[in-house]
């Protein structure tokens, strides 16, 4: 793991990792990195914390996937469509 330098906005409550004190945004953020980083030292509560997170984490980026793939799609026929409309005239 490399040392990395945290700078924490004033008026923010970051969540700090118990076991390295990385700070994190979010609950979730820190829940992940549990898992990825401290993976052996974690409780049984911390693990399923871990799994749930990890497999949202999985659906929300299967959405992206398939939302960036629609809206390429949505692009290639609608550049299509204007170049067929202009070509004709
Ligand atoms: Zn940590």
């Amino acid at each position: 793991m490399t040392t990395t330098d945290y700078s924490v906005p004033t008026g923010e409550s970051p969540h700090v990792c118990a076991y390295c004190g990385d700070p994190f945004r979010e609950e979730e953020y820190l829940v992940l990195h549990h898992g990825l980083e401290h993976g052996d030292e974690l409780s049984e509560d911390e693990v399923a914390a871990f799994y749930d997170a990890y497999e949202v984490e999985t659906e929300e980026l299967k959405h992206f996937r398939l939302k960036a793939l629609g809206i390429l799609v949505l692009l290639y026929f609608g550049f299509l469509f204007i170049y067929a409309i202009i070509g004709i005239s």
